[in-house]
C-alpha cells in the first residue's frame, strides 16, 4: 500500500510538463505504483487543458518552435525496450523480462533490456548503485540494498527525492514500500535498512551530494 505521494506542486508541474527530467522520472515512477495520483494527474491534466482553450493565441518565434522541436525529437530518440535476448538464454531472456515488466516504463527504457546493463558500483556486499546521468545538475541514481542491508548513515546537504520501485526499506521515522515517494531535505540524517523479506530497489534524485557519517566512508567517498 502506497502511503507517501508527491505533493501538489510535483503533481502540477508534471502534469504542466515543466518538472525538471529527474523529478519527473520519480513522479512518473511513482504513477506506476499509485492509481490515486494517476487520477488526479487526468484531472490536473484535463484543467490545464481548460485553461489552455480560453487563453489568446500568442504568435510563436521560429527559435522558441526550435526548441519544441529538438526537446520531441530527444524523447523520440528514447531506445525502445529490448524484447528478445541475442544471447539465446531464454529462461534467463524470459526472468529478466518478467523483472523488467514490473518496473516503471521509464526506467525500463532506462535499463535498455537489463537491469545488469546499467553500470554498477558496489559499495561493500550489501549496497550498490548506478548512476542514471540524467541531469548534470543532479544526481540521480537507482541503489540497490541487499535484504536486512544498510545504506551507510548519513546526512543530506540538500534535497532527495527516493521513490521505491522494489521492496521496502525502514529508517528511524518509519517504514516505506514499493511505490512511495519520500522527500528529505537538507540537514536531515537516517540510515536505511532493507527489510529482511527482500532485496530494496530505489530509484533516488539529488541536487547535492550526501554527506557520510563515519570516517572510513568519507574517506572513500571521493573515490567513489
Ligand atoms: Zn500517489
Amino acid at each position: 500500500m502506497v502511503k507517501y505521494h508527491p505533493d501538489t506542486r510535483f503533481l502540477t508541474d508534471y502534469a504542466a510538463g515543466s518538472l525538471p527530467e529527474a523529478q519527473a522520472l520519480c513522479v512518473a515512477s511513482h504513477l506506476h505504483y499509485c492509481a490515486g495520483c494517476r487520477l488526479k494527474i487526468r484531472e490536473l491534466t484535463a484543467l490545464g487543458t481548460e485553461i489552455f482553450l480560453l487563453q489568446t493565441p500568442l504568435a510563436v518565434s521560429s527559435a522558441d518552435f526550435e526548441l519544441l522541436l529538438a526537446r520531441v525529437e530527444t524523447l523520440l530518440h528514447l531506445a525502445p525496450v529490448a524484447d528478445s535476448d541475442p544471447s539465446g538464454n531464454k529462461a534467463e531472456s524470459k526472468a529478466q523480462s518478467k523483472q523488467l515488466a514490473s518496473l516503471p516504463k521509464p526506467l525500463q527504457k532506462l535499463a535498455r533490456g537489463n537491469l545488469e546493463s546499467l553500470k554498477w558500483r558496489r559499495i561493500g556486499k550489501s549496497f550498490r548503485y548506478s548512476n542514471l546521468n540524467i541531469d548534470p545538475k543532479r544526481e540521480t541514481t537507482l541503489f540497490h540494498i541487499m535484504a536486512g542491508c544498510s545504506v551507510p548513515h548519513h546526512r543530506h546537504r540538500g534535497d532527495e527525492i527516493t521513490v521505491v520501485i522494489k521492496g521496502s526499506f525502514s529508517d528511524h521515522d518509519d517504514k516505506y514500500n514499493t511505490g512511495d515517494f519520500i522527500v528529505r531535505t537538507a540537514g536531515e540524517k537516517h540510515r536505511p535498512v532493507a527489510s529482511q523479506d527482500g532485496d530494496c530497489l530505489c530509484l533516488s534524485t539529488l541536487d547535492a551530494p550526501i554527506v557520510m557519517s563515519s570516517w572510513f566512508y568519507r574517506v572513500l567517498q571521493p573515490l567513489l
